[in-house]
């Protein structure tokens, strides 16, 4: 006997919803979700894995529940004098914002963001039967303080998240926009710094603000700048009492001891890991400056990826992309399209596949 979804006993408030489904398809060139397209250097690949061929060996035991290792591995990358009673740890940083939700929001309470902005902060939001309010962002996506904290203050949200920089316009966010939007608010203020590593170097992280702000967690990801998308692993930095907050939903063990063993050696070669970081943005901001020769509006971008406007027909493009071999991303804003900066192979064939096409 089959069912439909509709026919379980599912949540009122899941039905009709869709899941997170970026395509994945087995294309030459993928530029759809924001990865770094470099692969681990080989010996750092090999110290992970002797790392965790050790790990394996104790494996018939739960792993250490606290990640210890692991949390002072982050506070000492991270430096910002953060110690490992402010760091958290997740399989990625979703995993992290989840855990955030479920503490600090859940059922008969909400979640705010300037949209367009990350499309799993809603889902999340959703999953932990929470209500998604969605602020609005002014000319090219920017946020202005003082906008931003009428809005935050009106909505009352319990959770605010802050993309810094944005996925999926680029745009970077100014310290001074969390500082408003953190007095203008009862809640936690969660700056998502996903892409930080490619931001200008001299541009300073939420992490400067930590200090006397028991409401503020940073997160991070080793997904995009450590080229470690497939281990799962992000993390936030916190006051140490936030962080215990977080120690009540999360499910014991939840970071195996093989992504421990793995995360903590491949943080100990962030120097080598990091290396890319930038070749990507010399691949950004040729794509950049491409994308506007071919006629396109590329929107300044602090990431690993770009959104371009002036596009007629997203899809069509997207498509004819596609059958070219090259996937990147239609993310639903009318007349754009992402893509992912990729090798300075993959990026040269977007480029001229895009310019194949002819502007449409
Ligand atoms: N935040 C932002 C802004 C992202 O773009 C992503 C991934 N696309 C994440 C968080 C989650 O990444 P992960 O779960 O791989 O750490």
């Amino acid at each position: 006997m089959t069912v439909t979804l509709d026919e379980l006993p599912i949540r009122d408030d899941l039905r009709g919803q869709k899941p997170y489904g970026a395509p994945q398809a087995p294309l030459p060139v993928a530029l759809n979700v924001n990865e770094n397209t470099h692969p681990v250097p080989a010996e750092v690949a090999d110290d992970i894995a002797d790392a965790v061929a050790q790990a394996l060996r104790n494996v018939n035991r739960y792993p250490d529940r606290e990640f210890t290792e692991l949390r002072q591995g982050f506070a000492q990358y991270l430096g910002h004098g953060l110690d490992e009673s402010r760091i958290w740890a997740g399989n990625g940083s979703n995993e992290v914002l989840q855990h955030v939700l479920q503490a600090f929001a859940g059922p008969g309470r909400s979640a705010f963001g300037f949209e367009p902005t990350y499309s799993m902060y809603r889902l999340l939001t959703r999953g932990v039967g929470s209500e998604w309010i969605g602020g609005t962002r002014g000319h090219d996506y920017t946020i202005d303080p003082e906008d931003a904290a009428r809005q935050v203050a009106e909505a009352r949200p319990d959770v605010v998240f802050l993309c810094a920089p944005n996925n999926p316009t680029g745009t970077p966010l100014s310290l001074d926009v969390v500082e408003a939007v953190y007095d203008a608010t009862d809640g936690i203020v969660v700056v998502d710094e996903a892409y930080q590593e490619f931001a200008p170097h001299e541009s300073p992280s939420a992490l400067t603000l930590l200090g006397g702000r028991p409401r503020l967690a940073v997160s991070r990801t080793m997904s995009k700048a450590f080229a470690f998308a497939g281990a799962r692993v992000g993390y936030l930095a916190a006051d140490p009492v936030l962080i215990d907050a977080l120690r009540l939903v999360r499910l014991p063990y939840h970071l195996s001891a093989l992504t421990q063993a793995a995360a903590t050696a491949a943080l100990r070669h962030s120097g080598t890991m990091l290396r890319m970081v930038d070749e990507i943005v010399v691949q950004r901001d040729r794509m950049s400056a491409t994308l506007e020769a071919l006629g396109y509006r590329a929107y300044e971008s602090w990431t690993n990826f770009v959104l371009f406007g002036g596009v007629s027909d997203p899809a069509a493009t997207w498509q004819a992309l596609y059958d070219r071999g090259v996937l990147i991303r239609d993310i639903g804003i009318p007349g754009h399209l992402r893509v992912t900066a990729g090798t300075e192979e993959e990026t040269t064939a977007f480029l001229e596949a895009l310019a194949e096409l002819g502007r449409r």
